[in-house]
């Protein structure tokens, strides 16, 4: 049995189908603030925050948890500005509740979503896992917090773990079951679409005086069905007794500007819409590309919707589905 926290959330909830589909048994534990009771198609839903440690401990008593892929956390890096403490909170303190249980019932094997903002502002791109870790929001930093406790953890506390170091995760389930569905929204494609379908009058670019060609921000866009087969690679790989804990970028290895993204969504719904430039939002960095030749050659991962249309055009099914 697999326990994922966060798996009524957008990344998680992709992961559980694919472990489900790959025949394991899952168990997501989610306290559905963010995630959606809708999104956990497959395995048991137990409704629980981390911060419960009774009933935290009640699931590991319950079932026979092979290994832990942790996605419950807070995600965005605005919020995190306006309420450190809270994302301390949730994605540090929860996830010491969370392996100290773990430990407690010897539960060894550990999947972390971690993010290309532990890098900050990199001095080079692409980012490979080497660079320098220098996160510059709360979000960032809560993220890195956990992973120094892994390192020590692993190091000298028998854990196993994976931490997945992901760059933009975008586009949706290709059978349209499941999808990206955050409230508020805040991730660029999904207000550019929200900017096609009519829910939003205009789509606003953070800033066109960037150091790239055409001015705006580029990002590396990786598909989140990509991402799913990373953990499911990950787990095979913490099931080889002999591996050790480890840390991989997760990217599609090519950079798209906003403004790419917001042509490329024009494209694909057909439709026109306004588009603003407005100021720069402040801690982006000009450009973000992963280098992800590790998780390659380590994990045998590579990732299949490397297109941005295609990505572009699988956010689009699943949000015409859901606001249409
Ligand atoms: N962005 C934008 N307009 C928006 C939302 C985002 O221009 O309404 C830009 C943002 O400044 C960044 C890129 O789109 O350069 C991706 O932002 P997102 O919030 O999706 O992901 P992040 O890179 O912050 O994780």
């Amino acid at each position: 049995m697999i326990l994922i926290t966060g798996g009524a959330g957008y990344i998680g909830s992709h992961v559980n189908k694919l472990l489900n589909n790959s025949g394991y048994e899952t168990i997501v534990l989610d306290n559905l603030s963010k995630g959606h009771k809708s999104a956990v198609k497959w395995g048991e839903l137990v409704n629980a925050d981390l911060s419960d440690r009774d009933k935290v401990r009640e699931i590991f008593q319950d079932n026979d948890i092979e290994a832990v892929m942790h996605f419950a956390a807070f995600s965005s890096v605005a919020e995190s500005v306006e309420e450190p403490e809270k994302y301390f909170k949730n994605n540090y303190e929860n996830t010491l509740n969370l392996l100290r249980i773990m430990k407690e019932f010897r539960v060894r094997k550990f999947i972390f979503s971690s993010t290309a903002a532990l890098y900050g502002i990199p001095r080079s791109i692409p980012i490979n896992e080497d660079s320098e870790l220098k996160p510059i929001n709360p979000y960032g930093e809560s993220k890195l917090m956990v992973e120094n406790l892994l390192k020590d953890e692993s190091d000298f506390g028998g854990l196993k773990y994976v931490s997945l170091r992901y760059f933009n995760a975008a586009g949706a389930d290709l059978d349209c079951e499941i999808g990206e569905d955050h409230n508020p929204e805040s991730h660029l494609i999904p207000l550019v679409l929200d900017a096609a379908i009519g829910r939003r009058d205009s789509i606003s670019i953070f800033g066109d005086d960037y150091s790239t060609p055409d001015g705006t921000c580029i990002r590396d866009y990786i598909h989140v069905n990509d991402l799913a087969d990373a953990h499911l690679k990950a787990l095979q790989y913490l099931e080889e007794p002999f591996n050790d804990s480890n840390i991989f970028n997760l990217g599609n290895g090519n950079g798209f500007s906003v403004r790419e993204v917001v042509d490329t969504c024009k494209k694909v719904t057909g439709i026109d819409f306004d588009v603003k430039i407005e100021g720069r939002r402040p801690g982006d960095p000009d450009i973000l590309i992963a280098d992800s030749k590790k998780a390659e050659e380590i994990l045998g991962w590579k990732p299949k919707i490397t297109e941005l249309e295609d990505i572009v055009e699988s956010a689009w099914n699943w949000h015409k589905k859901i606001h249409v």
